[in-house]
Formats: C-alpha cells, structure tokens, sequence
C-alpha cells in the first residue's frame, strides 16, 4: 500500500479508536493536511482522492460526533480504492479496566517475579522449555546478533490466538520486540504489605488475608450490583466492595488466600477497600504485592491480561536481548544492561531500579536520535557543493545601499554563510534569531552572492502574507540599486512570486522562466514544492520559519537543485538541549541582538476589568497616526469557533469601541485573497486596527503598529505570546503589548508576568520547555516525533548532553558504525531511525 494512505488510514483508525474527539493528531486531524496532501502526491495518490480527503478533514474540528463518524467513513470508502482492503474499523468503547480478560486460560504458575533480582536468569521454578539462556557475555569478542524470534509474531505466546492478536494489534503490538518494547504509562506501587490494623486512610497498599465471606446483591431497583467480601489477616477484618463487577463474585470463595491491591477509602469510619485489583496468592503475584505496571490500553486488552502476556515476553525474551551498547561505553555512562533494563522497565523490584531502568532506556532513544543526525550530518557534509566566492567589496557595497547598518550578530551571521558558500560543501545551516533580529537581510545576502554568480535561488515561507512581504522586501533590497550592473543586483523581473492565489498564467510564465533560467529568485509559499515547478540550477534554498515546515517539505526543496546550499531561518527561539537534539543535523547561528534603537516593548498584564484602559491606550495611538492589533485565541480548539469570536468581537469592537477608526479583521477561515487584502489594507494604514485570529503570527512586519493586545493571552504559550509580541516594536516607536487573561486561575496569570518581565526570547523559551514540554517549538507538524521518544524527556538537558556527548565519542571512532563490536548498534540505529526519520529536524 503506498504509504501515504498507510499513514492516513493509521491515523484514522487512532481516531476511531478514540471516539472521534479530534485528538489523535495533536491540535486536530486538519493539521495532517498539508504534508499529507503533499506526500500523497508524491505518492501519486488521484488527486481527486486527495480532495476528498481534504475537505472531508478541513471542517472535522467543527462537527459533532456523528458527523465525524460519517466523514471519516466516507474516506475511508474512498481510500478503499486505493488498496486498502480492510473494511472500516467498528468504533468500540473504552473497557472497564477490571472486566474480565478476553481470554480464560489458566495462568501458567511460575516464581513470583519478586525473584527477578535475586536470580536474574535461571530462576528456578521456570519451566525447562522456558529457562532463558544465559545473559550474553558482555566481553564477548563476536558480535552478539538479536535472536530473530523477537521478530516472531505475538501469536507464538501461549493464550494469544488470532482474536487476541488482533486485539493486540490496535496498540501497535505485532512482534515480541513490540510487546517488549511497549512500555508501562504509569505504575501504581503496590509493593509495601501492610496490616489490615495499620491501614490508614488514601495509602495505596497491598493487604494479604483470607476471604471470610461473599456476598452479592443488587440495590437501586437492579441498576446497580455490589459484591462484598469480608476479608482477615490476622490482625483484623475489612471490608471489600466491588461495584458493578459480578464476575467478581465468581472468582471468589470462603477460605480463599487473596492479595488485594488498592487505595485505603473510609465508610462509616472503617477503612475498606474499593474495587481493588485482587489475586489468588499461589498464583504469579503480577497485580499486587508490587510496584504495578500499568499499560496504554485499548477495548478488550485489560491492564491484568496484558501484564501476564508480558510476562511470559519478558521473563524469557529480555535475558536474551544482547545489549548493543558496547560494555566500555555502558560503564562510562553509567548504564545498566538491557535485558536488566527491560525487566526493570516492566516488572520493576524497586523505585530505585525502575528509575535506573528507565534512564537506560531513555538514553538508548536519545542517543540513537543524536548518532542519527550526527551520521544525517556527517552524509551531507560529504556531499560537493559548488563554491561561491564573494567579493567583500561587493558585499560592503551591498550593505552601503542599506537604509541601516548590519548588527553585529548579522554581520556574523553573514561570514559564517559566506564560509559555507566558500566551502565546497553545501551549506546546511540554521539561522536562529529572536523576532525583530533581521534575518531577511541576511538571507537577501546570500542571496546575492548566489544569484550573482548567474545560479538560481528560491525563499519558502508558511503563508503567503508572508511570502508577500519578503517578495516586497526583496525586490527592494535586491532589485532598487541605482547601479545594476554590479553583481549581485537583479532586476525587478528576475524575481518573482509564487503562491496559491498567483493567477495560473503568471504561475505558467514563472515556471517558464525558472526552467529557463531567466528568473533568478521566486519567493512562495509550498506552492513552490508544486511538482512542475522546475529549476534551471537552484543553487540556494532559503525556508522561513522552519518550524512551520516538516523534514519532507525541506528535502523536496533541496531536490529541486543538485545538493544546493540550505539556509533554514527560525525566530522560535529554540533552548539549547533541544536545538542540538532536533536540529543537530545543521550548523547553528543565533542572532542574539536587536537593531539599536529599539526599545523593548512595554508588558502588561491586565485584569478583564482593566480592558477600557487598554481600548483608551488603542485610541490614544491610531489618534498619534499608529496602529494595533487585537489578538483572538483559539476557543475550544475549533477553528470555526476560534473565527466566530474574532468575528463577533470585531463586530461588537467596530460598533461599540472603535466607531470612530477602520477595523479589518483576519482569521483562517477567510479565503488567501481575503487575508492578502487584509493584510495589504493594514499595511497601506486604511485600516488602523487589526482584528485577528493567531494566523497573524508569523513574521509579519508592519513597523507603524505600536499596539498589540493579546486577549484569552492564558490561553497561549510564552513563546507564542513572544512571537505576537515582536508583530510590535519594529519601527522606533514606544511600543505595548497588553495580555488580557481570560481566567481568574492565579497561577496562570503568574506564568504571563514573565513576559513583562523579559524580552529576551531564549528566557522564555526555557520557562515555555519547563512549563509546557517541548511540542511548541517542534511545531505541530513534527510533534509526532516527541510522541515516538516513550520515555526520553526533551527537557532533560543533563540526558541529551550525557548522550550527545556519548554519541560524538563514538562517532569520531567509528562514523559508520564498521566494527564489529558496533553490528548491533548500527542495526538498533537503523530501526530506529526507520521510524522516527520523518520527524526530525
Ligand atoms: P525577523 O528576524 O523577525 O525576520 P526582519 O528581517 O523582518 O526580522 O526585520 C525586522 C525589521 O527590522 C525590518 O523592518 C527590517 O527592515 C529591520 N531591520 C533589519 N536589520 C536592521 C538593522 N540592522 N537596523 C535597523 N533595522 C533593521
Ligand atoms: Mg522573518
């Protein structure tokens, strides 16, 4: 199947599974669109099944569940076309976590994993057949292959037949390697015993005692059915109480030895437990007596099933997982081994072990990420370039017809890119600077020097608001020299823009002249990844605002030209651990300086009650010839409703407020010919207040707005509210940015005092990291990645620079992984790699 479907179908079924609440793409199934469309292209998928998709998913934030049902079904009839034979999965509700386990088999008695630690490997009490072979022997000069059984489909465990390997498949389990490597999403410590006369009340124990009675019975007119037993240890009697699960009575009888697990509740000034998980003591005590695992789950796959499958995987398989770390690296890292670690992980004996067991692991994922992208660098630098010298008279001469001079971080930024042009390799470099820093004139730099030595370059941005502005930008940077003979000058008709709304005429003469080579710049939005769109030699490849972009859309460009030279531009100011994590493929240059003369923006945090005096500060500003921006946030995560209140406030502000001035307005639902003409109305001061949804974002530089009011501003993160707020402050002018929270929650509010504490973006960004985790910076777009690392934390700088560090030590030895002691790494590299490329950087 091609392999955009594969994908789609899989998200589809995720949301299927989910009840169609919109969650299983992160921020809405309509953020999958845009790569999707494209790698369905490139796919060759139909493109009217490509429509049908879209426009089904466009609107899927705004309908009800049923509707949801109905449009997700209507796909998939029409990707059933494309191959898919499986017919529309059946929507199942969640399970009660304690029903009965799909599948009755006896539970094989075995030793209680208690022993693990004791006897690691040749516990006793194993059955023969199931003895594990001895760990391999970390000094082992043969490289150690991976048994290929982990590959052996679920359905070799005992108890699992095609239903329950079906059902296992929905979590994503195919393969023991699957099930060994699905981790636990929480444990629930069960493992302090106690006395039932030393329970005090919201402990979660683990009691062991006798049942004394059962009983069962039926209360509310039959709608609600409760078994109680009584049981002892010795010490005292309590009082157990399961509702709405009959079966328990079955499982049941006087005289039985149970070990219940559960938190203490209090009735009628007695502690007792309810709905607790319980077992019959002479059996494997996998559900009590213990820290517990508990697992992602999915319809008829209980928590207690799933562990005992578990079980049988782990005792017998992790022993036999060689480790491909090699043992000196282990040792300096300070690692356990992995078999220890996937015990550990599932079954774990202690705090302390599971955290040592966990750290492992975590380490393995990030530094396998970063050998990845070091090896992604290491290819890429190998690659020729072609060499671009430029002239320093040439470049003064350039920076002389600016109407400022270049920062000292720009004018770094400017050596580091001509070194790049100079090398012979192709440039892959990332140019990090907080809003407001000026990268465009950096980029018209490299520009220049590239399209002066007669080669080709093209600048991709997220929308066409801002591929307008930057075509503007260029045009005058590039194009308005009195002396156009000088090299690295164009003319006017030598650059061009391209985006959706671009007539099609105008779209086939541009495609035209940059076939032909007589355009030597085109600006667009990804309308430029548009297959016909050819070049004559692209040499330079210029993305705005990275994170708005997926790894796909950068490759696709960078196809477009023979290793042309890259140039990612981001204004999210990304923390360090995270930039040497994600981007770790690029060079990096931060501009870490604002053009003299601008003065930070004033912040401030503003009760709803104070909002008239903020109107009274708009009013006072459009009166000194300034403009403002009101900021709508998104409201319950549908774009129809986010558009709805900026539309309705920009009535009632228009008629009530602002009577006296123009107001346009903008959100995402207008049409790309809307939003340009608001935009451009704005930027030409018709109007003086602009009314707008989140879309206004990105990059746009209107330097005579000096207000920007941020209401609902809790409902955004620092670094977002950071990018509103540099939308302000670019001209010379004294400049504001109000937030105006929606919420009373005091915490909350807090968090948004930062922001008038500081305008230092990298500050914010760390707080954001901290307080939000890392999906912000990555983009929505690759948030997917972060999903796929299980238990590394992004923000655990002290983990991704114990990796990296590891990770560069053993790269500078053996960049392709050749020697034998590092087979199993290239292997576990080249897996994981296989699943997570797509996401990184
Ligand atoms: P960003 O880094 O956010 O993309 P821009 O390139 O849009 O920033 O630049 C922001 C504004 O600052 C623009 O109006 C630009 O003309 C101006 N600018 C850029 N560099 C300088 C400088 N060295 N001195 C003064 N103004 C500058
Ligand atoms: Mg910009």
């Amino acid at each position: 199947m091609k392999q955009s479907i594969d994908k789609l179908c899989k998200i589809l079924k995720l949301e299927i599974e989910r009840g169609f609440d919109n969650k299983a793409v992160v921020g809405g199934l309509d953020r999958i669109l845009d790569t999707w469309e494209m790698e369905a292209r490139l796919d060759e998928v139909p493109e009217e099944a490509i429509k049908a998709v879209s426009t089904r998913l466009q609107d899927y934030a705004g309908l009800s569940i049923a509707s949801r049902a109905e449009a997700l079904q209507g796909i998939w009839r029409r990707v059933q076309a494309e191959g898919v034979s499986e017919p529309f999965p059946t929507p199942t509700p969640f399970p009660d976590p304690e029903s009965p386990p799909p599948v009755h088999g006896e539970v094989r008695k075995g030793t209680p994993l208690k022993r693990v630690e004791a006897e690691p490997v040749t516990s006793k009490a194993s059955k023969p057949a199931e003895k594990p072979a001895p760990a391999p022997a970390p000094e082992s000069k043969e490289p150690e292959l991976e048994p290929a059984a982990l590959n052996a489909p679920v359905t070799v465990l005992h108890n699992v037949g095609p239903k329950n390997a079906q059902n296992l498949g929905r979590l994503g389990l195919f393969t023991l390697r699957d099930m060994l490597y699905y981790f636990p999403r929480r444990y629930n410590d069960y493992s302090s015993l106690k006395a039932i006369n030393r329970l005090s009340y919201g402990e979660e124990v683990t009691v062991i005692g006798t049942v004394q009675s059962v009983s069962k019975r039926t209360v509310r007119n039959g709608q609600r059915q409760i078994v109680e037993a009584v049981v002892s240890d010795g010490t005292g009697a309590m009082r157990i109480t399961w509702f709405n699960q009959p079966w328990q009575a079955k499982r049941l009888r006087n005289g039985m030895q149970i070990s219940l697990a559960g938190k203490v509740d209090q009735y009628l000034g007695r502690t007792v437990l309810n709905n607790p998980a319980f077992e019959e003591i002479d059996q494997q005590q996998l559900s009590t007596n213990r820290i517990v695992s508990v697992y992602p789950l999915t319809a008829q796959v209980t928590n207690r099933w799933l562990q005992r499958q578990m079980h049988q995987v782990v005792t017998h398989w992790a022993p036999r997982v060689p480790d491909p770390l090699p043992e000196n690296l282990r040792r300096s890292a300070n690692l356990v081994d992995l078999p220890t670690a996937l015990i550990q992980i599932h079954f774990p004996d202690s705090q302390e072990q599971l955290k040592d067991a966990r750290h492992r692991l975590a380490f393995d994922e990030v530094f396998l990420l970063q050998l990845g992208v070091l090896s992604q660098k290491y290819d890429w630098q190998e690659k020729s370039g072609r060499i671009f010298t430029s002239d320093q008279q040439d470049i003064t001469a350039l920076q002389n017809q600016l109407p400022f001079k270049l920062t000292s971080a720009q004018q770094r930024a400017v050596q580091e890119i001509r070194a790049d042009l100079e090398s012979g390799h192709p440039m892959n470099r990332l140019l990090q600077g907080d809003v407001g820093s000026g990268k465009t004139v950096v980029a018209a730099i490299a520009i220049a020097i590239v399209t002066g030595a007669g080669a080709q370059a093209a600048l991709m941005a997220p929308t066409s608001i801002l591929a307008e502005q930057h075509y503007r930008n260029l045009l005058k940077i590039l194009a308005s020299h009195p002396n156009q003979a000088e090299s690295g000058v164009l003319q006017p008709s030598q650059i061009r823009l391209m985006i959706g709304a671009t007539p099609e005429s105008d779209k086939s003469a541009i495609r035209e002249g940059l076939a032909d080579g007589s355009i030597k710049l085109v600006i667009g939005t990804h309308a430029l990844l548009e297959d016909p769109v050819a070049f004559q030699d692209l040499q330079l490849a210029i993305i705005d605002e990275q994170h708005r972009f997926g790894v796909q859309q950068r490759l696709i460009l960078r196809s477009k030209g023979t290793n042309p030279h890259l140039l990612v531009m981001t204004a999210t100011p990304i923390p360090r651990s995270l930039a040497l994590t994600v981007y770790g493929d690029l060079d990096l240059t931060v501009m870490d300086e604002l053009p003299a003369g601008r003065q930070p923006v004033g912040t401030y945090v503003l009760t709803p009650r104070e909002r008239e005096r903020a109107y009274q500060l708009i009013d006072r500003q459009i009166r000194d010839g300034r403009q403002a921006f009101i900021i709508y946030p998104l409201v319950e995560e549908s774009e129809k409703s986010e558009a709805l209140s900026a539309v309705e406030e920009h009535a009632r502000l228009q008629r009530e407020v602002f009577s006296q001035h123009k107001l346009g307005l903008l959100h995402g639902r207008l049409s790309p010919d809307d939003k340009e003409a608001a935009m451009r109305r704005f930027h030409q001061q018709q109007d003086q207040i602009l009314v707008s949804t989140s879309v206004i974002e990105v990059g746009v530089d209107v330097p005579n707005a000096t207000v920007m009011l941020i209401e609902g501003a809790n409902h955004f993160g620092l670094a977002q509210l950071h990018q509103f707020r540099g939308r302000v402050g670019r001209g010379g002018d004294k400049s504001y940015c109000l937030l105006v929270p929606d919420s009373a929650d005091q915490a909350e509010n807090e968090r948004l005092q930062v922001m008038a504490q500081t305008n230092d973006g990298f500050v914010l960004a760390e707080k954001d990291l901290e307080q939000r985790g890392p999906g912000e910076f990555l983009g929505t777009r690759q948030s997917g990645y972060t999903t796929e690392l299980q238990l590394a934390n992004l923000t655990d700088v002290h983990l991704i620079e114990k990796a990296r560090h590891h990770a560069q030590a053993l790269f500078k030895q053996d960049p392709d992984l050749a020697l034998p002691e590092h087979q199993l790494l290239k292997a576990a590299l080249q897996r994981f790699w296989d699943s997570h490329a797509n996401d990184v950087s």
